[in-house]
């Protein structure tokens, strides 16, 4: 019996899958944020494409080489873009000689769009043939209506790669006329995609995943599916894709999945798609013809500059206190001074009091309060990252208390998220459930 372990066999190519190169040294320096891959990955992915892998070479012969020939063991189509241009380091036609074995010559309509281009932009006729007119023995042409050099179309063993000039401009006018189709064609890909992304705040990427264990299953199950987790601060995305011959039954397929998924995640789920947790706040409000005011403490205000973000939000944000000294949440807000003298300012019941204050002075429905350390030097003894966040309505009030991870400007930025959502569950309390004071919930994390 053999010990030595079995080669891992290599899985079947995917015939949709397409692999991307990126030449220059710009883009190794740093000189140069690359914005071909995001627009290519997106355009590729709505027809129905997956994009494989991603590669960057320098501008040298060496690498080029060695970047394509990654990219063809990768996919069976192939993107390059850059290095097509007139100049010595241009070296993406020379290294597709290479990996074709076919060497370099004039191509006649090449050599025609250079010399057009160049004539309608009044360079007269070039002395001598300009080698972006090369391309290795029977690659093909693609067009460029946006710059002079002509992208090549080259069959690498099982592959064919798509060479494109580096100029985003020209990569956005070649890839729907000269690409696009032939890649859909050769993938038999299938044009119709629907996606949609689920907003989910306090909660983790385990504790969704383990709430759509079904909708897991189902997507494994369909080839043309997608399910991708996305964490921010306090704030998770899932986003579910799916490809079908029609756009139609990708939305028919689309809606399914999403159905089952609201349906498993329960209260967390806070919107969809373009939904952030300010502007649901604000269609609640809006709905119950209620509003809010805030009274802000380490927040300095971002809590209200968050809502009044949102368009429209005048119809419910009465406006924000920011009652940063401790005297201010006595003067302003009418939090017992007794109170902030026994309690101190950073205390889950001086931010039910402050959001009573504020409900209170500025006449708003519900009053929703920060208080808490943002750091870097602890206050009254309490470690940077201890927050209070509450709220006070018709129904009462509640609190949450957490000790959040991070530097200041994190610790803020996650305490209006906080904030926000601790409203956004109140409202979310069926209206016949208002009316009962429920007191503290507080917790704390780490
Ligand atoms: P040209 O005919 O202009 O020489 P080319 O095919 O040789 O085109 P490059 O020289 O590599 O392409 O790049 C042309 C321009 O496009 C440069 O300004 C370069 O910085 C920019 N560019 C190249 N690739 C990218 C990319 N991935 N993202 C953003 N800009 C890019």
């Amino acid at each position: 019996m053999s010990l030595r372990p079995e080669p891992p066999q290599r899985p079947e190519r995917d015939r949709t899958g397409v692999a991307i190169v990126l030449v220059g040294d710009e883009l190794l320096l740093g000189d140069v944020a690359d914005v071909n891959t995001e627009w290519l990955a997106r355009r590729l992915d709505a027809a129905g494409l997956r994009v494989t892998s991603t590669f960057v070479a320098s501008d040298d012969l060496v690498a080029t080489v060695t970047a394509l020939l990654r990219a063809i063991e990768d996919a069976p189509s192939v993107i390059v873009t850059g290095g097509l241009g007139p100049t010595s380091d241009d070296r993406t036609r020379e290294a597709l000689s290479v990996l074709s074995g076919r060497p370099l010559w004039t191509h006649p309509e090449m050599a025609a769009d250079v010399r057009s281009h160049l004539r309608s932009r009044g360079r007269g006729e070039p002395a001598a043939e300009s080698p972006m007119a090369q391309a290795p023995e029977g690659a093909g042409r693609l067009a460029n209506p946006a710059g002079t050099a002509p992208g090549l179309r080259v069959e690498v063993r099982d592959a064919v790669v798509y060479a494109l000039p580096g100029v985003p401009r020209e990569v956005r006018a070649m890839l729907p006329l000269a690409v696009l189709p032939e890649l859909v064609a050769r993938a038999g890909a299938q044009p119709g995609t629907a996606r949609s992304s689920l907003r989910l705040a306090g909660i983790g990427e385990s504790q969704a995943a383990a709430r759509l264990v079904d909708v897991e299953k189902a997507v494994a199950a369909d080839p043309g599916a997608s399910i991708a987790y996305l964490p921010g601060p306090a704030l998770l995305e899932v986003r579910l894709a799916v490809h079908r011959p029609s756009e139609t039954e990708a939305r028919r397929s689309l809606q399914v999945y999403v159905g089952a998924a609201v349906g498993a995640l329960g209260e967390d789920l806070y919107g969809q798609d373009e939904d952030t947790l300010a502007s649901v706040v604000i269609g609640s409000l809006v709905a119950r013809q209620a509003t809010c005011a805030t009274a802000e403490s380490l927040t300095g205000g971002l809590v209200g500059a968050a809502i009044t973000d949102i368009p429209g939000s005048s119809a419910a944000f009465r406006g924000a206190v920011v009652a940063y000294a401790t005297e201010l949440k006595a003067q302003l807000l009418g939090v017992p001074p007794a109170h902030l003298a026994e309690r101190g300012a950073v205390d889950p019941s001086t931010a039910v009091l402050m959001a009573e204050g504020v409900r209170d002075r500025l006449a708003a429905t519900y009053g929703l309060a920060t208080t808490g350390v943002a750091g870097p030097d602890p206050q009254e003894s309490h470690p940077p990252g201890t927050v209070h966040v509450a709220v006070a309505g018709p129904g009462g009030h509640r609190v949450r208390s957490l000790e959040l991870p991070g530097d200041r400007e994190f610790v803020r930025r996650l305490t209006v998220v906080l904030a926000l959502d601790l409203l956004r569950r109140e409202l979310a309390v069926p209206r016949g459930e208002v009316g009962e004071p429920r007191g503290e919930v507080s917790d704390a994390e780490s």
